[in-house]
């Protein structure tokens, strides 16, 4: 075997080996996120984002509007779009 050959079956190999390297990493990096995000998942089940609802207080139809005009809310400022 030359010496030729060898440093072109070296640099093969290494080429070889940086790609399966390279796979590897890449495939266990995704795995590895898959599990991250498995995590954050689970952690999440529980939590339940509430939509934007019970910010303030909130006034009831039927209560005196808080304007002071002494309607009914919905007769009152609910119309108005306050
Ligand atoms: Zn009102």
């Amino acid at each position: 075997m030359s010496k030729a050959r060898v440093v072109v079956l070296v640099v093969l190999v290494a080429l070889i080996a940086a790609f399966f390297a390279f796979d590897l990493k890449q495939y266990f990096s995704l795995d590895f996120f898959k599990q991250q995000q498995a995590a954050i998942d689970a952690s999440q089940g529980d939590v339940r984002i509430d939509p934007i609802r019970n910010r303030g207080q909130r006034v009831g139809r039927n209560d005196p509007c808080p304007c002071g005009s002494g309607k009914k809310y919905k007769m009152c400022c609910m119309r108005k779009g306050g």
